[in-house]
């Protein structure tokens, strides 16, 4: 069964570049081929590989084309699928130290490489969690369990799962606008503490993004933390989509205090390129994840006097059983070494600012904010149309999508449908940006 299946991924990946990345199906076409009784027989290996083959694969977005530019998709990297299949084999189950003692060692080691990578003080600790959305619920609830519950600030433009923690969690949350890049209105957020301050209520928390989902805008850290110390609330950064633009040079002066917060989300499926299912959260205190999170936290433990094999990661975030996230991500880091996916990082950065300027050259183009990282929005005006530009540029995007040479999903800037990319792809080259603009403007013709 291996062998089978490791030649059908190595073909995979060696047909990924030529296959259309994804083929229109309804979900009624879908269901009628999959449907069928439970099955009571047993059916063969060869047999469940061909439905997987003409089916699953035949019907998916393959996210790790190199000219997928949608929403923020890393495309996985084959030594991280082989980690996978292995730490299947063993069905590893990191509860704590005891109940597996290599594996959480690995995870440690791992996340004090992010911590390092990223810039994050070494007495701070981390695990990991199912991805960003875990993370930011786990930031959320150790503020709330430190601070109290209060009011969470976040912008415009913060990513919907700070929102959604914060109503899991009961915190209310407080909406502040944003500037020209789409990065937090820093007066805006110091009027709105004022004015909730004077009305009673008790501000607890401040999130700040380190790149944005949708523009890849970026908050200013320092100036949000100054606020943060001067008014006792808890700073988290989401860098679930940036975080790891750290370990770019052209980047890495974004994160100079990112060493001032108190929680940071980190998405290592996204641009540490693993395969989903696999996020981060470092807490600058390990003592405020125990409060929220253990069972004894009144009996609050220093992490260095605790017996080191008395570690247990149900202390620092909701889950318990949790599957080995960090071989994949120990084994990626090791196999290409962290200079390579520096230099990867760097290169997409470089073929967002590539294709700005293609844009700001072209006639038929503009771009709608600057890119932010590898995120670019931007949307088709040909000299001389004059109906709706909005709709013009969604018909534009379905009909990019339908062909099946690059993709792109969408974004609002400044109340504008936007179209938007992200390069997230060690895969990308220039040439596939030239490959979308020309893409883009049959699209563009055929949507008139
Ligand atoms: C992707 C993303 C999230 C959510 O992360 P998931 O891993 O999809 O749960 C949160 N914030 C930002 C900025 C993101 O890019």
């Amino acid at each position: 069964m291996g062998a089978k299946a490791l030649d059908w991924v190595a073909d995979y990946y060696d047909s990924l570049r030529d296959r259309p990345l994804v083929r229109p199906s309804t979900s009624a076409e879908l269901r009628a081929r999959l449907a069928e009784p439970v099955p009571q027989e047993p059916c063969a290996f060869d047999c469940l590989m061909r439905t997987m083959d003409e089916i699953v694969a035949g019907f998916s977005r393959h996210n790790a084309h190199p000219r997928f530019f949608g929403y923020v998709s890393s495309p996985g990297a084959p030594v991280a699928t082989v980690a996978t299949m292995i730490a299947a084999a063993m069905n590893i189950n990191l509860t704590s130290w005891r109940s597996a003692p290599a594996a959480a060692e690995l995870e440690l080691l791992t996340v004090n490489w992010i911590k390092e990578v990223v810039g994050y003080p070494s007495e701070s600790l981390g695990v990991l969690v199912s991805g960003g959305s875990m993370a930011n619920l786990a930031a959320l609830a150790a503020a709330r369990a430190v601070k109290g519950n209060g009011l969470v600030y976040v912008s415009e433009e913060t990513h919907f799962s700070l929102r959604k923690a914060a109503r899991l969690l009961g915190m209310p949350v407080r909406t502040v606008p944003v500037k020209d890049r789409l990065e937090l209105d820093i007066e805006g957020l110091e009027r709105a503490l004022r004015e909730d301050r004077v009305a009673g209520r008790s501000p607890v928390c401040v999130v700040a993004t380190a790149g944005s989902a949708g523009t890849g805008a970026f908050d200013t850290l320092g100036q949000i933390a100054a606020i943060a110390r001067r008014e006792g609330l808890w700073l988290h950064v989401d860098g679930a989509y940036g975080g790891f633009a750290a370990l770019a040079p052209s980047a890495r002066a974004l994160f100079a205090e990112i060493g001032e917060a108190d929680s940071v989300s980190l998405d290592p499926h996204k641009w540490l390129y693993l395969p989903v299912g696999c996020g981060c959260i470092l807490y600058k205190d390990p003592a405020a994840a125990r409060s929220a999170f253990s069972d004894n936290a009144e009996f609050t433990r220093v992490v260095g006097l605790e017996q080191d094999e008395a570690f247990a990661f149900w202390d620092y975030g909701p889950e318990l059983s949790r599957p080995f996230r960090a071989l994949p991500l120990w084994m990626l880091m090791k196999s290409v070494g962290v200079r390579a996916i520096a230099e990867a990082i760097e290169e997409n950065l470089a073929c967002a600012r590539y294709f700005e300027e293609l844009v700001r050259a072209s006639e038929d183009f503009e771009m709608l904010v600057p890119v932010g990282l590898s995120i670019f929005c931007f949307r088709y005006r040909p000299p001389g149309f004059e109906g709706d530009l909005d709709a013009l540029n969604e018909r534009v995007m379905i009909a990019l999508q339908r062909g099946g040479s690059s993709y792109l999903s969408n974004a609002r800037v400044h109340g504008k449908f936007a179209l938007r990319g992200c390069v997230l792809n060690y895969r990308t080259s220039r040439r596939d940006m030239e490959v979308l603009l020309d893409d883009l403007r049959v699209a563009g013709r055929r949507s008139l």
